[in-house]
């Protein structure tokens, strides 16, 4: 009797779109970190809200965007 021993791997989707991450598409290793507490009904932080996201290289440039937009947006508005 022979043992095959298969190393296991660690597989990242991107968050956005779905498709698999590996080095041909996400060479900028894209990740977004929104960090942020819930709050209950009395608005007292009770809960850890915050969201990390793995994106391949076309989400980051997507996502990196519509951020800027937004703020943009925002000063506007001021
Ligand atoms: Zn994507």
């Amino acid at each position: 009797m022979s043992t095959k021993i298969i190393p296991a791997q660690t597989i990242k989707t991107c968050d956005s779109c779905g498709v698999v991450i590996d080095g041909r598409n996400a060479r900028q290793e894209g990740a977004l970190t929104i960090k942020a507490h819930a709050l209950d009904m009395y608005s007292n932080p009770c809960a850890d809200a915050t969201r990390k996201l793995d994106l391949c290289d076309g989400c980051l440039f997507q996502v990196a965007k519509a951020i800027d937009a937004a703020i943009d947006a925002a000063k506007e508005q001021q």
